[in-house]
């Protein structure tokens, strides 16, 4: 066991620091403090906290850079997280070791499907099965109208988009069927 670093690995904190082992790598440990700790070993949610990382993605210590990396991927909801890991860059090596500790930290994947629980995807044409009011564009989206060429929102599983009398509108996906 090397010596515990005496500033907390991700954010600079001195106080309450412990060494977390950077799986799968057990021999290799970054030191963190309580509140990095509880992000990476629990659940993690958006906070100023975590600007940390912009600094920590570019550490030239691989272990962090990696646990960085894995804080970020299950940030990417966040449009910051995702514009820093675009432009982070690991090494091979470290690219594939940050992603081996991902595996079962993702999110459940999203799927969305049709009103018969048929899979949707982008591009797909679907069918309204019944009238819709579309808010705030004046107009009702008859039932049998066909959208072509959706979208698929991708971090909700009930909407799609398309368009419809020229408009792009959020369809549910409980009301459409996969033509
Ligand atoms: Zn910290």
């Amino acid at each position: 066991m090397s010596e515990l670093a005496a500033t907390c690995a991700l954010c600079g904190n001195e106080n309450d620091l412990a060494a977390i082992a950077v799986e799968p790598k057990d021999d290799q440990n970054v030191a963190l403090c309580a509140t990095c700790r509880a992000g990476v070993e629990g659940e993690i949610t958006d906070a100023p906290h975590w600007r940390c990382l912009s600094d920590a993605i570019w550490s030239t210590d691989a272990a962090t850079q990696v646990t960085a990396y894995r804080l970020l991927s299950r940030l990417k909801s966040e449009a910051w997280a995702r514009d820093l890991l675009d432009i982070a860059y690991l090494e091979p090596e470290n690219l594939e070791w940050a992603e081996a500790g991902l595996v079962d930290d993702g999110e459940p994947p999203v799927i969305h499907r049709d009103t018969n629980g048929v899979q949707l995807a982008a591009g797909d044409t679907v069918t309204l099965i019944k009238d819709l009011n579309v808010k705030g564009a004046g107009f009702t989206a008859k039932r049998g109208t066909a959208v072509r060429n959706i979208s698929l929102v991708a971090d909700n599983e009930g909407h799609i988009e398309g368009r419809v009398n020229g408009q792009q509108i959020v369809i549910l996906t409980e009301f459409v069927k996969k033509s």
